[in-house]
Parts: structure tokens; sequence; C-alpha cells
């Protein structure tokens, strides 16, 4: 066992329990952010490795995959972000905002855009190509969702969208 995977033991004390509260996690929050009708995705642990891969080296604390025929949406979380309840709570919310909106973005149009979501994003990339790189995965109707969603949860939106 790798020693983040490890740290997420000595947390929880088992797999199970960690298991368990990630479900309930994902059950209290998936109606907050996508509404009470829509499918609650389920939860893995990924390794570590496996983050590290994806993006070219780029850290990454979770990921989405929508439902692709009988099996449901999974939201991978990765052990960095498994030890912290607060974070882990961000980065569900936020793994949530990118199923509502594989789902059909329902309410896309009656979310105002959100200036204070324009000025986190200019702060945060000082560098274009990772700005461009970061809005293709993340459209104006996430922005939009993610500033309702931490407004509703009283999060900070600049921990919500780059969780
Ligand atoms: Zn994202």
């Amino acid at each position: 066992m790798s020693d983040d995977e490890e740290a997420v033991l000595a947390k929880w004390g088992s797999w199970d329990a960690l298991y368990t509260y990630l479900a309930r996690l994902v059950r209290e929050l998936s109606p907050v952010v996508c509404g009470h009708h829509t499918p609650v995705p389920t939860v893995e642990v990924k390794p570590t490795w496996l983050a590290r891969g994806l993006l070219g080296g780029q850290h990454s604390g979770a990921d989405y995959e929508p439902a692709e025929g009988q099996r449901p949406a999974v939201i991978g979380l990765f052990p960095a972000v498994l030890t912290d309840e607060a974070l882990l709570r961000l980065v569900v919310a936020h793994e949530l905002v990118h199923h509502w909106e594989h789902l059909g973005a329902q309410g896309a149009d009656e979310l105002p855009s959100s200036d204070a979501a324009a000025t986190i994003i200019a702060a945060r990339f000082t560098n274009a190509q990772r700005e461009r790189r970061w809005r293709s995965g993340h459209s104006s109707y996430f922005i939009a969702k993610a500033s309702s969603v931490a407004a509703t949860l009283g999060v900070q939106l600049r921990q919500l969208l780059f969780s």
C-alpha cells in the first residue's frame, strides 16, 4: 500500500467506513447540485498514479465519468483529497456540477452570469494557455452553476471552481 493510501486508512479506519461516508456525502450533495430527479453517481477511490497519468503530470483530486450503457456515472476520487472532509465536500460538489452539465444543464439559462467568478478565474491564471485548457473543461454554464452551488453550500467559489 502506498503512503497516501495508508494516510487514508489512518483517517477512516477502513475502506468500508470511507465508502459509507462517501456514499452518504454524494447522496446528500447530489440533490442540492443536480436536483432530486437526477440519478446519483457512484463513487470510486482511484490510485494516485492514475491522477498523475491522466493529464500529463497535472495532479488532480477527482474525475468524472458519465454513465455508459448500464454503468452509472462515476465520481473518481484520489487519495490526496480523502483525508480532509472539507476538501472532499468541495471536490464532490465540483464533480457533481460536471454531472449536472453532462445531463443537460437543467436551469442553466436562469442562472445569472457571475462577475465574481470572472474575477476569480482571471486572478487564478497568469498563463493564457493554462486558462484556455481549464476553460475547455469548464463552460460558462459550469461556472454559473458553480457560483450558485457555492452560495447554496456556503463555500468559497474559488475553492469550488478549482478543487
Ligand atoms: Zn472540473
